[in-house]
């Protein structure tokens, strides 16, 4: 994504244009060939296929889009971009409808999702790298599901999967590209 991009009046955008100007994906090339949908291992639990969020999005049905479980449960396994005929990066085109929807406030259908992301993120910026106690603690308090997969835990705990203690390094680093993405994304 360019900050170029983002600086974009994108209120005047069709929503094509939108994940074209955010994202650099072009949807309009797709011919509903369906590769993408059924390569999709998580396409089962989807409520819209990739192939019908990509034609969504191509006839403009943002509320349609936007309301979508889809996005949120797409694991980024890039089955559906490597089988495009079109070439079209589609999972590239639902983390770009993911960052719309919320830099416009909007509700994910699967909120956990988000909260998880969230914890990801704020841990690698603190510790420079995954801290699995620590971003499952971030997790458990954006949540409020405290005893969920409890008893995988301490299975990964024996497992010494879990360091009690946080390993720091190259944090400094790592927290200034954070701060440098910041920056570049202020309007
Ligand atoms: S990247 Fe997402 S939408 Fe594409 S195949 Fe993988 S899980 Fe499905
Ligand atoms: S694989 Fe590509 S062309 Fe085929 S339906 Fe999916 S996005 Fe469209």
């Amino acid at each position: 994504m360019t900050e170029a991009a983002i600086n974009l009046d994108e209120s005047s955008l069709k929503l094509t244009d939108l994940v074209s100007a955010v994202g650099g994906v072009d949807v309009s090339y797709c011919y509903q060939c369906g590769k993408c949908a059924t390569g999709c291992p998580v396409a089962y639990e989807m409520d819209l296929v990739p192939t019908q969020l990509i034609h969504a999005i191509q006839l403009g049905l943002t509320d349609l889009v936007y309301k979508s479980k889809t996005m949120w449960l797409c694991a980024g396994c890039l089955t559906c971009t490597t089988r495009c005929p079109q070439e079209i990066d589609i999972a590239e085109a639902l983390s770009t409808i993911k960052i719309l929807m919320t830099r416009e406030g909007g509700t994910p259908q699967v909120p956990d999702v988000l909260k998880f992301n969230r914890s990801f993120v704020q841990n690698l910026n603190w510790f420079g790298r995954i801290y699995e106690l620590g971003m499952v603690g971030m997790l458990k308090l954006r949540t409020g599901k405290f005893t969920q997969d409890m008893a995988m835990g301490m299975k990964m705990l024996k497992k010494d999967k879990f360091h009690l203690i946080p390993r720091i390094r190259g944090g400094s680093a790592v927290h200034q590209i954070f701060k440098r993405v910041k920056k570049q994304e202020k309007p």
